[in-house]
């Protein structure tokens, strides 16, 4: 495995960090994260709002129990509260606006995990300049509480996620100093905050990437890739993604949800060995998807516009049949649409184009127009 350094922490991780995000359950988040650590991994980025059921039976409690017995000095545990104004959900993390409310999140994540300590301690989901309002304005806000914790040593260093855009990112960093290392939506679909990544290195803050695959949307080999860099015929897309990560400087650690074994031994072994892909070949890499998906933006099926829709239209859903079939031209794509013709809760033609869906988007789905075209194409099969 390689290592690499947190900014100027002081802290090192390894190049590929267990994300926590997807596993199925207790046994298989166990199982995981120590076949993990075996493998050489050492950072594990945790929430309590992945996986939950309870406040004791999330993916933060089940990486608790996973740790039990093992050396908590070789691991890197990094847990996040999400900052926002309105309705506070303690127990899961989210909608943090106050001091005490941050102190209750970090204490529940410290008695979850059975840590000791957190050595980063990030505001999750800093994506609008709303939410960075709510985690850093005023006087009683979530940001007092997690400095007080570093004071206490409960807290080594901290920072936040985004999905927001480069400029966003830049103007945090530059307002609060103390944030040492962000985790962000970057691969080789979506080079949006390339400038931000850049920045953070110039300054010394660490750099975690969340995403690496898109979603997990492209896998194993395409004609695309194959004709792009002939030279790498026999690597799966999957294996390129992560190369063309790993061969950047700038990115300290690159998160990604394995809750398979074989996914887990494969990824491991790619970040262990040091050949990367050359800038060459990442531009080709790049140029490759574009023509691929005659650059339009792609739904990874994150589901942030849940509940956004007045006619509770299953927007990933819809959107994911759209581009199997029109953007990627898949024959599967095709089969969902017919199944979709008689299914009156599934009818695109409701959607009124409010945009309220698109707002939550961090890929910029453009929505409407989809669900329009959808509609045509549903009514003139
Ligand atoms: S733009 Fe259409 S799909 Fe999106 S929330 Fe509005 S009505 Fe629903
Ligand atoms: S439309 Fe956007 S927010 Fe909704 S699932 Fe797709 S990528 Fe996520």
């Amino acid at each position: 495995m390689q290592y690499r350094p947190v900014g100027n922490t002081g802290v090192r991780v390894s190049l590929l960090g267990i994300g926590t995000m997807r596993f199925t359950g207790r046994e298989n988040a166990i199982e995981t994260v120590r076949r993990a650590v075996k493998l050489g991994l050492n950072y594990i980025d945790i929430a309590a709002g992945y996986s939950y059921r309870s406040p004791e039976e999330n993916a933060e409690a089940w990486v608790g129990e996973a740790i039990r017995g093992l050396d908590r000095s070789k691991l890197v545990i990094s847990a996040k509260a999400q900052p926002r104004r309105g309705e506070a959900r303690v127990d899961r993390c989210l909608g943090i606006h106050t001091r005490d409310q941050m102190r209750q999140c970090i204490e529940a994540s410290l008695r979850r995990t059975g840590a000791g300590y957190l050595d980063f301690f990030q505001f999750w989901d800093m994506s609008q300049p709303s939410h960075f309002e709510a985690a850093c304005s005023g006087r009683d806000n979530p940001l007092v509480a997690l400095r007080e914790a570093r004071e206490q040593g409960l807290v080594r260093h901290i920072g936040f996620t985004s999905h927001g855009g480069p400029d966003d990112i830049i103007q945090w960093l530059g307002r609060v100093p103390d944030f040492r290392f962000i985790t962000v939506y970057y691969n080789f679909t979506n080079r949006y905050v390339e400038e931000a990544i850049a920045y953070a290195y110039e300054h010394q803050v660490g750099v975690a990437i969340m995403g690496p695959l898109y979603g997990g949307i492209l896998v194993g080999h395409s004609d695309a890739f194959d004709d792009a860099l002939v030279e790498l015929r026999s690597m799966p897309v999957q294996e390129i993604a992560f190369r063309f990560l790993f061969s950047n400087p700038t990115i300290t650690t690159v998160l990604s949800g394995m809750n398979e074994a074989s996914h887990l031994v494969e990824n491991a072994a790619i970040a262990s060995d040091r050949a990367g892909l050359t800038p060459g070949q990442c531009e080709r890499f790049v140029r490759a998807f574009q023509d691929f998906t005659k650059g339009e933006a792609i739904c990874t099926g994150c589901r942030y516009c849940d509940n956004t829709c007045p006619f509770e239209l299953p927007i990933y859903q819809l959107m994911g049949t759209y581009q199997l079939s029109q953007i990627f031209g898949l024959p599967a794509g095709d089969e969902q649409l017919e199944r979709l013709r008689d299914q009156h809760k599934l009818d695109a033609a409701k959607c009124h184009a409010c945009g309220k869906c698109t707002e939550k988007c961090p890929r910029h789905v453009p929505v409407a127009k989809r669900m329009k075209h959808l509609a045509e194409l549903l009514k003139s099969g």
